[in-house]
């Protein structure tokens, strides 16, 4: 059998550091034989920096890939939305080609997995190449109650058309809430219910006025609803934080991916936490870039991972992001957090998104069997990130 071998200054595993001299070997096709004590392998590909497995996105848009650069930076939630709601469809070859452009993009920088949220079945032709693995978050969304039934047979209609492409179609699919605040209990109920939705994902707590929105029954929200005519006048304070609105709407045995969390507080960490005794798992995704994109603002991420350690990274898409690329999210975390360690933001970045997608039996470390694809970061090692440090495919 044909062999590689991978030497680096360090050798991350998915969830740590190897800084002996060890070397990884794969067959030809970049499955994992085994990670083996260097010293008596002279042949080996040496790298300078970091050898790590491939990283798992486990937030994107590819639909919206046309929209790079058309959203102003820093507009705020409310206003990112108007814009996007109002921006002229672009003509479906440009559609087309900024998703294959975007795509290109994360196969380079070395992500091998999305989590990819779809509100249409446009990338289907594109995921049929399998250049990436991709769970489909088909989402739906529907403020009124009365409109649920419509909604969800949407849906419905877009999930199947991508269960054509998967022998185990709910393996890699899955119909998701968009957000707290435009989804009804009756919509949710529907997406909780339909069979073997076991995968969940929501945009949650993106900006403080959806909190305000649940907790006070007031606030921006009112006017972008006005501003698309949905009548919001019903709706009466909660007393509560959206996430404790809509969290124990989640199954027993389901997992939710919480996208964002740029306003969870302790006591959202905490009330989380709580689910989990009661069989919700959950997973907070961090978009670090998007959040500065729109509302110029972090999460409060050393709150979080000390919290909890079910972190995973994504990009969101290139509406609100000028790249896809997960390097780029763990370097912007890392100068704002330097006491976060290394070591667990390229564990969010590989291993946990592997978790998170259900496909840690195949990606996500350098475990023997595993195929998780190799990707060399030049410029990072376990003392630091540079500012230019970049991240590539090499197998
Ligand atoms: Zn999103």
């Amino acid at each position: 059998m044909m062999y590689r071998k991978f030497k680096a200054e360090a050798l991350f595993t998915g969830d740590r550091f190897l800084t002996g001299g060890e070397v990884l070997i794969t067959d030809k096709d970049g499955r994992v034989v085994e990670i083996v004590d260097g010293s008596a392998i002279s042949d080996a590909e040496l790298f300078a920096g970091t050898i790590c497995p491939g990283f798992i996105n486990t937030h994107c848009h590819l639909e919206l890939s046309w929209m790079k650069g058309i959203v102003p930076k820093h507009s705020g939630m409310i206003d990112f939305l108007f814009a996007v709601m109002q921006t002229k469809p672009a003509e479906g070859q440009e559609v087309k080609k900024a998703m294959y452009v975007a795509e290109a993009q994360m196969v380079r920088t070395g992500i091998v997995a999305v989590g990819d949220i779809c509100n249409t079945s446009v990338t289907i032709d594109i995921k049929k190449d399998r250049l990436l693995y991709y769970h489909n978050f088909i989402e739906t969304m529907g403020f009124a109650d009365s409109s649920a039934p419509d909604r969800f047979m949407k849906a419905v209609q877009v999930f199947n058309d991508f269960a054509t492409l998967y022998p185990l179609p709910v393996a890699s699919n899955s119909i998701v809430p968009h957000a707290p605040y435009s989804v009804s209990k009756t919509l949710f109920d529907l997406i909780t219910r339909f069979p073997g939705n076991r995968l969940l994902s929501i945009h949650n707590q993106e900006n403080s006025a959806e909190n305000e929105f649940f907790l006070e029954g007031s606030g921006d929200f009112h006017r972008l609803f006005n501003a698309i005519g949905v009548d919001s006048s019903a709706h009466k304070a909660t007393g509560k934080t959206s996430l404790q609105h809509y969290l124990p709407w989640v199954l027993r045995n389901q997992t939710i991916i919480l996208v964002h969390n740029t306003e969870t507080g302790s006591k959202d960490l905490q009330y989380i936490n709580s689910f989990a005794a009661k069989g919700v798992s959950t997973w907070m995704c961090l978009c670090p870039n998007a959040n500065l994109y729109i509302n110029n603002k972090l999460p409060d991420i050393r709150l979080i991972s000390e919290n909890t350690d079910r972190i995973t990274l994504g990009t969101d898409s290139l509406a609100s992001n000028d790249k896809l690329d997960l390097l780029e999210e763990i370097k912007t975390i890392y100068d704002a957090y330097p006491e976060i360690d290394i070591q667990r933001l390229l564990k969010w970045g590989t291993m946990n998104g592997a978790k998170a997608l259900d496909i840690d039996d195949e990606v996500g470390s350098f475990a023997p069997g595993k195929q998780p694809g190799i990707v060399h970061i030049e410029g990072l090692t376990p003392s630091g990130i540079s500012k230019s440090a970049k991240s590539k495919r090499i197998l």
